[in-house]
């Protein structure tokens, strides 16, 4: 399995998982032009897509992808029914695309439909979990969101996470502002910094690695909590991520 991402919009990266045989499966296809002219270039078959929530920038190439590929079979949440997904899709089911057998994980938060994707060792976080951070919570709430992560974090160490956006380096000047002398998010923000300086990608990431820089798993870190100590008192991790997403709401 080759895994490729493809550029879109300002910020989006569409993923694309390919066999030998060209046969390949896309993930949140936000517009169409720039799958196309990838699939052209790399001679894919496009056999799936992946649909992890229903915003605009995860479907708004579904119906002219399935229009230039008419076999293509599209999953997706309920939300994602008005929005081209030819099977829905719910916590637990297990769909095979490509001879892998992706489970479907509930993450409501960003969406209150919102879904991951694994087939071991990818892991299709779409807006829930970014490198560095997480999505905005525009339908759940903080606990769903909290709730969420904590599924992923469950996930091996050696998941590959391939988040929907390049978002790492703003999430990693907010964590340095929250956490300015930790070692971890030090290192990650420099190696990060120097990968968009010569404007390449931060993106897959490993879940052992995103364990230990991303601040929204870090809700029981002792630093963390002392840090929110100096503002107000706050016994439970939901409490403390709430915490930390709407300062990151602000930042
Ligand atoms: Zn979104
Ligand atoms: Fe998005």
């Amino acid at each position: 399995m080759n895994l490729n991402s493809i550029p879109a919009f300002t910020d989006n990266y569409i993923w694309v998982l390919s066999q030998d045989n060209g046969q390949c499966l896309i993930v949140d296809p936000g517009e169409a032009a720039p799958v196309l002219k990838a699939v052209q270039e790399n001679q894919w078959q496009p056999v799936a897509i992946l649909l992890t929530h229903h915003h605009h920038d995860h479907v708004g190439g579904v119906k002219e992808l399935r229009e230039s590929f008419p076999g293509l079979v599209v999953y997706g949440p309920e939300e994602t029914q008005d929005k081209g997904a030819t099977h829905i899709v719910r916590e637990g089911d297990r769909v095979d695309v490509l001879g892998c057998e992706f489970s479907v994980i509930a993450t409501p938060g960003h969406t209150s439909g919102h879904v991951c994707f694994f087939s071991d060792p990818y892991l299709f976080s779409g807006d829930t979990l970014f490198s560095g951070g997480c999505g905005r919570l525009f339908e759940g709430t903080p606990t769903q969101m909290y709730q969420s992560l904590k599924k992923i974090t469950a996930l091996p160490d050696h998941t590959i996470i391939c988040c929907a956006h390049e978002y790492t380096l703003a999430n990693m000047k907010f964590s340095l502002s929250i956490l300015p002398d930790d070692p971890a998010v030090n290192d990650y923000f420099s190696e990060v910094n120097e990968l968009r300086a010569k404007n390449q990608k931060t993106l897959p990431v490993i879940l052992k690695n995103e364990r230990k820089i991303n601040l929204f798993l870090r809700t029981d870190d002792i630093d963390l909590i002392e840090k929110i100590s100096e503002e107000t008192n706050l016994q439970q991790p939901e409490q403390r991520f709430a915490w930390l997403r709407s300062k990151k709401d602000d930042f």
